[in-house]
């Protein structure tokens, strides 16, 4: 055959392509990637991923050695997370997934079947700190979303959440830990409470589920505490696995059974998915598979170890700024930044100056918007960052970046939106006014993010993210979560 491309120039444009990419490894990128730091790793999970290439994930009947990988996989997860005979799971695509089943499952329990059947809309409840997969779980499910005010460390009160649950309450979430603020939510009087009422309790321990039992100092939050009927754990974050595994898993087989999907009546072959995805990789299964048998539970609780001290020192490193603080009462590698509110606003340190500051010094933390809670309080901007193994070959450097950045925009204001607005032309000021005018169209939009200076001819991110922040803060959600739409949009959009 004769190809339009050389197979190796293929592969040299693509070489080219991810040299811009934000770098995967050494501990440069705070956020999105988990590296474990061990070259060794990563290639064992991309021989998994070889060897399993051509298999179709979605029937382990046909390919054995799916069911044989999953079944591991989920055995190793149960006995890390506290599970008996009692609890059963499913490796997934990644942490939105399990948080989709889990939803699912409790919404198709909620409603039962027969005579007893529930009518009527089912409400999902956790703190509004719960992970954004679960608002796209309500609304692909059509659940009520109800998100309870936290305090200004992230932190939710029990008897907040416990106060809600009801009749219509198919399940309470709650996060172990959470990922905006590392907050440990009440996973014990909340799955009691939920239990005590029959209702769904999921913990999602998506970021904290593989490094969390190896976590000295941690309140009881899997299957061990009463109440607790699922856990979604990413094995593609502290698992070390490459993008695209997780698991879920369930307690009780027969609440288990309701996140199948089975027909027979079609003319094709019979389905039955415990996910959403019909055929599928087997890649990323492989992939964790592999790791975990590498690590064991000791290789896991060495890494988890790491990050311990990392994040201990980066904690120090945020202390010993003036202007700066930790949120809340963080557990597990990760933490959130503000400025600290009771220093003259001479010495405050902006957290998303402060985060384009240190990306300038080479590493890239991730910017996250204030945001007001419908009791009216508003929890401040921060700027997360996730340790991993690798940050410990980089703390010195890291350290360095944190405190210099924040020497240089100490005593900076935050941007405000009006400054943001100033620099637009008054048409784009009107429509961004003017949130009333329906909904935006394709070019319209499009016209906006242009004045804004996010225009499609720009790719990547801006080299300041913080006055687009101010602006996704203050702005109408309706109308930032469109304009957002457009850019993700246009991006893909074929150019000629
Ligand atoms: C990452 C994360 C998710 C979503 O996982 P994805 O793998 O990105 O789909 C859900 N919950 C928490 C707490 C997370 O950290």
């Amino acid at each position: 055959m004769n190809f339009d491309h050389e197979p190796a120039d293929i592969l040299a444009r693509l070489d080219q392509l991810r040299l811009a990419d934000a770098p995967t490894h050494g501990g440069r990128v705070l956020s999105y990637v988990y590296d474990s730091g061990l070259a060794e790793l990563d290639e064992l999970a991309a021989s998994a991923i070889r060897a399993v290439q051509p298999v179709n994930g979605l029937d382990p009947t046909t390919f054995t050695s799916v069911a044989v990988m999953e079944r591991e996989v989920v055995e190793f997860a149960r006995n890390l997370l506290g599970g008996d005979e009692d609890v059963v799971g499913t490796v997934t695509t990644g942490g939105t997934e399990s948080c989709l089943l889990a939803v699912k499952t409790a919404r198709d329990v909620w409603r039962g079947s027969g005579s007893t059947a529930r009518t009527g809309t089912p409400r999902l409840l956790a703190p509004v700190t719960v992970h954004a997969a679960f608002q796209k779980a309500a609304h692909y499910f059509g659940l009520e979303l109800d998100l309870v005010p936290v305090g200004p460390g992230g932190e939710v009160a029990a008897s907040d959440l416990i106060a809600r649950l009801a009749d219509d309450v198919a399940i309470v979430v709650v996060s172990a830990p959470s990922y905006a603020h590392a907050a440990m939510d009440p996973v014990v009087e909340v799955a009691a409470a939920a239990a005590e009422q029959g209702i769904a309790c999921h913990v999602d321990a998506c970021i904290g589920g593989w490094v969390l039992p190896f976590w000295e100092d941690v309140e009881p939050w899997n299957f061990t505490v009463t109440g607790v009927t699922s856990i979604s754990a990413d094995l593609h974050k502290f698992g070390y696995a490459p993008k695209g595994a997780s698991v879920l898993l369930q307690r009780d087989r027969d609440r288990q059974r309701a996140q199948y999907f089975a027909t027979t009546r079609w003319p094709g072959y019979p389905i039955v998915n415990p996910t959403i995805l019909g055929s599928k990789s087997a890649g990323p299964l492989a992939a964790a598979w592999a790791i975990i048998q590498a690590l064991g539970t000791s290789g896991l609780a060495e890494l988890a170890q790491s990050c311990a001290r990392s994040t201990r020192a980066v904690r120090d490193v945020v202390d010993g700024i003036d202007g700066l603080r930790i949120v809340g009462d963080p557990v597990g590698p990760l933490v959130a930044v503000s400025a600290d509110e009771t220093v003259p606003a001479g010495r405050r340190v902006d957290a998303h100056h402060w985060a384009d500051q240190v990306r300038a010094h080479g590493f890239l933390l991730q910017l996250q918007p204030s945001l007001v809670q419908s009791d009216g309080t508003v929890l401040p901007a921060t700027t997360h960052l996730t340790i991993t193994p690798v940050t410990e070959s980089v703390l010195g450097e890291l350290s360095t970046a944190m405190r210099s950045a924040a020497e240089e925009v100490r005593g900076l204001p935050a941007v405000s939106v009006e400054n943001v607005l100033a620099t637009l032309p008054a048409e784009a000021v009107a429509a961004l006014g003017n949130p009333d005018a329906g909904p935006l169209d394709s070019a319209t939009a499009a016209g906006l993010l242009g004045a804004l200076g996010l225009g499609s001819a720009s790719e990547g991110l801006p080299e300041r993210m913080a006055p687009l922040l101010a602006l996704i803060a203050a702005l109408p959600a309706p109308l930032t979560e469109r304009l957002l739409t457009e850019l993700l949009a246009r991006l893909i959009e074929p150019r000629n």
